[in-house]
């Protein structure tokens, strides 16, 4: 092959990265593509932020091999078609994807390609295993359950990880085009995107993973790898981390690799159900959701009265992030207690989490409300429990709602049970309105 466009997508990266990998060992030269979508700030500026911080890094990284990132800015596949004429490419590399958006892209990319006799390949990338790689008792179906996906997912044969390219040769007089300028995001302690923070971040957690097992829903303890949006943006290979985590003994690593397996199930979840984001998986799951502004409004700016929603609800605008044992509890908190519609909550999710991802955004919202993958689809999760096991000195709480700083110990996750002099000196609401009859069940 004389000229390959590689089509970066959310694979960025250049370490085990198929798509990038084959087209450097096949074609003489390669040009390495991101297509800017305009669309993408309005949705979430904190993944803007981290997608540009990405792009920087990745061009970086080609550069160092003699490439470039070229950049356009518009639909990707008119834009990929247009420079392939340029380019006179005869052929383009992409990473696979799962999402409805995804996957009506790689379909229109596949009938200009036809039509213009440019050969398009597929690559995987974006999970451990493929979705479809593995299906229940070996027929064309997907698992609709994780723990036999998970045996079947562990019993797999994994792909070997490919070498990173060592040289990049652009064909000559391509015109790169300019990275626009950083854009704001919206939560000041997000974390930085980028390959490079994304393998640093991966080599200082495997020195950490060891206590995951014990750790993994200690609120306070922070004792997770924080590498989702790395995963998100392909920055880190799921495999790679896989792989690593993998070759360490203890139930610390065993543990996590399994919490990575969630993520390539609700891939293949999504694989045969696009829908994921709008209509419930479990249909029957899916109730009369109460129509209640102001209590999605308290709920979405942490000001519920639950301590340990609204200490979660406040992590995710300050980081763009939230730990997975408050995104159980504010996501049950809003459909079971405020029954209040699981797609409020998805979209909410999705403006703010830097790691924010159809699958696995929608997927567990599903799970939670009870319309998705939970064997137990009507399980409860009562905030003050699981404020007091999960932080049972109440530090998470305080680091993000400091109106209660001054409260002491555990007292912190119920303050409407303080004596009536302490409590008139808080600035904390009480209890929302709709959710007071809720209130008198939270009192034990
Ligand atoms: P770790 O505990 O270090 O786990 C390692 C990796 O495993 C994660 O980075 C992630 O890729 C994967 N993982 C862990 N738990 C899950 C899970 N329950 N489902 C799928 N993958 C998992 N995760 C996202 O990546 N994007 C989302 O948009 C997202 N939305 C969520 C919404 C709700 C309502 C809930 C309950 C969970 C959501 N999660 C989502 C899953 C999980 O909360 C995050 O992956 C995790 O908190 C990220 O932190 P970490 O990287 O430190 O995770």
């Amino acid at each position: 092959m004389r000229t390959a466009i590689v089509l970066f997508t959310r694979d960025l990266r250049v370490h085990d990265n198929p798509a990038l990998a084959t087209a450097c060992a096949n074609a003489e030269s390669v040009v390495p593509l991101f297509v800017l979508d305009p669309h993408l700030g309005k949705l979430s500026p904190n993944r803007a932020r981290f997608l540009h911080q990405c792009l920087a890094d990745l061009r970086e990284s080609l550069r160092s091999r003699g490439g470039d990132l070229v950049i356009r800015t518009g639909d990707p596949v008119t834009e990929t078609l247009r420079l392939a004429g340029e380019v006179e490419a005869d052929g383009i590399a992409l990473t696979e994807d799962i999402s409805a958006y995804a996957r009506r892209r790689e379909q229109r990319l596949r009938e200009e390609c036809d039509a213009q006799r440019i050969s398009l390949r597929l690559f995987p990338g974006t999970a451990v295993v493929p979705p479809g790689d593995v299906r229940p008792g070996g027929g064309g179906g997907t698992y609709k359950v994780f723990s036999p996906y998970y045996r079947a997912w562990d019993a797999a044969k994994w792909r070997d990880e490919v070498a990173t390219p060592r040289a990049i040769t652009l064909p000559p007089g391509v015109t790169v085009g300019q990275l626009p300028a950083l854009p704001e995001g919206e939560s000041p302690d997000a974390l930085d995107g980028g390959e490079t923070e994304g393998r640093r971040r991966l080599k200082t957690w495997l020195g950490h993973v060891g206590p995951y097992d014990d750790l993994h829903d200690d609120l306070p303890a922070d004792g997770t790898s924080r590498l989702s949006a790395y995963l998100r943006f392909g920055c880190v290979s799921p495999l790679v981390v896989a792989n690593a985590a993998r070759a360490m003994d203890g139930p610390g690593p065993a543990a996590f690799v399994r919490q990575l397996c969630w993520r390539d199930f609700y891939y293949q979840v999504v694989s045969a159900f696009p829908k994921i984001s709008t209509e419930a998986y479990r249909k029957s799951g899916d109730l009369e959701w109460r129509d209640d502004p102001d209590a999605l409004k308290h709920w979405q700016d942490g000001l519920t009265g639950v301590p340990v929603v609204d200490a979660g609800m406040r992590q995710l605008r300050a980081e763009g992030y939230m730990h997975n044992r408050a995104r159980l509890i504010t996501a049950a908190f809003l459909t079971k207690h405020l029954g209040i519609d699981w797609r409020h909550g998805v979209q909410w999710f999705f403006r703010w989490l830097n790691d924010g991802d159809v699958a696995n955004n929608s997927g567990n919202w599903q799970w939670v409300a009870g319309t998705g993958n939970d064997t137990k689809p009507y399980r409860r999760f009562n905030p003050i429990r699981q404020a007091e096991r999960f932080d049972p000195n109440g530090e998470y709480v305080r680091r993000y709602v400091p109106e209660l700083s001054s409260i002491q110990g555990k007292a912190v996750h119920q303050p409407w049970r303080l004596a009536d002099t302490v409590r008139s000196g808080l600035d904390y609401p009480g209890p929302l309105e709709s959710h007071r009859d809720e209130a008198v069940w939270l009192r034990p």
